[in-house]
């Protein structure tokens, strides 16, 4: 299971106004295979009950909707039929699934719903992965191209046999960003919204903003760095999250489209941008391009930033996140040259 393993912590403990009945309410339910938690500043418990009620509804409707367990949702239909005529979905669904393929343009095709065609073939709780002759077979149907959708009818349709998909990788994300644009609506102004691996942040924590921490690929109590956030969205995958180890070798829940096998060229990606789906439409990339490679895309798109801990342990930063460099010294007359360390 994607444990909530963000330690949100307030940056220093401010002293609470003075509103006897105000304070922060929080709680944590199991949706969506994963660990759904909601945490908010409220005046009134019972409103603000409330409002984490109508998040939690919301993230169970999204779930009816979009999971591929469950056999009547609409992405199931969309598996089960689509290889065979155009299945009709909800706007909603439809326009997830549209937005998916744009994550597909701008990651060069690392992140693709498609990958279900084969990763349907690994039970990570069961220790089960695909021969090579079963991904040799199930690999061709892996293409997002292939997905033919029809704007006017909000239908999918598979142009390759053995077509599937699944919003794994993005439907948390979506999740967390409408559980945001709730509590907005109902007039919260200080929240935080986390699904699995993605989280939004809602205004900030006491005039400060929370910070973050990203923990180490190996030890959950161990902190790789802190990140200061408010109100923007921040996803992190790691290769620890649905795994298991066989000689040698770790499978887990991350799957180059162009492989089938797990993606290893990180342990873990974090990124930040204002919202939870973009951060979850990016933050597979890395593990299958490599995180100099998504660095350079990453450093092209202004809302966006990005740490990277790499199979050897190093942290790498996005430009946005790095400390001015300072500025170039003439050398000094005799002192030796060579490279400057990277401080990252
Ligand atoms: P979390 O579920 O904790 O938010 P991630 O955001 O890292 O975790 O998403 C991992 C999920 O993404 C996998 O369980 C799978 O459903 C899906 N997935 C795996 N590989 C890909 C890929 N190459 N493209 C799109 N989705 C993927
Ligand atoms: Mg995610």
């Amino acid at each position: 299971m994607s444990a909530c393993q963000l330690l949100l912590e307030v940056l220093l403990a401010a002293a609470l106004p003075g509103v006897a009945s105000a304070d922060w309410l929080e709680r944590t339910e199991p949706i969506m295979g994963t660990r759904v938690y909601v945490q908010l500043w409220s005046q009134d418990a019972a409103k603000g009950n409330a409002d984490i009620d109508a998040v939690m509804a919301d993230m169970r409707r999204i779930d009816e909707l979009m999971s591929h367990y469950k056999p009547h949702s609409q992405l199931s239909q969309i598996n089960e039929r689509a290889n065979q005529e155009p299945v009709q979905v909800d706007k909603e669904l439809f326009d997830l699934i549209k937005l998916s393929t744009h994550y597909s343009e701008i990651t060069e095709g690392a992140f693709d719903i498609t990958y279900a065609s084969v990763g349907y073939l690994y039970n990570y709780p069961n220790h089960v992965h695909p021969t090579e002759a079963q991904i040799k077979d199930a690999l061709p149907a892996v293409n997002y191209r292939n997905m033919r959708l029809d704007e006017a009818h909000h239908t999918v349709r598979f142009e390759h046999p053995g077509m599937r998909i699944d919003l794994g990788g993005i439907g948390k994300g979506y999740a967390v960003d409408r559980g945001i644009d709730i509590l907005k609506a109902r007039g919260v102004e200080h929240a935080v919204v986390t699904a699995g691996g993605d989280t939004r942040i809602l205004g900030d924590h006491m005039g400060r903003p929370w910070l973050v921490a990203i923990r180490h690929p190996d030890n959950a109590q161990k902190v790789v760095t802190r990140i200061p956030l408010s109100d923007s969205a921040m996803s992190t995958s790691g290769d620890y999250e649905r795994y298991f180890d066989e000689d040698g070798v770790r499978y887990h829940h991350i799957i180059d489209p162009r492989t089938g096998h797990s993606a290893s060229k990180v342990r873990s990606a974090t990124i930040l941008a204002p919202t939870a789906t973009q951060t979850d439409g990016m933050s597979k990339t890395a593990f299958v391009l490599g995180a100099e490679k998504t660095l350079e895309i990453i450093n092209r798109m202004p809302e966006y930033d990005a740490v990277f801990v790499t199979p050897e342990g190093h942290v790498l930063y996005s430009d946005g996140l790095r400390p001015p460099s300072p500025r170039p010294q003439a050398p000094t007359p005799g002192a030796p040259t060579g490279k400057t360390r990277d401080s990252h």
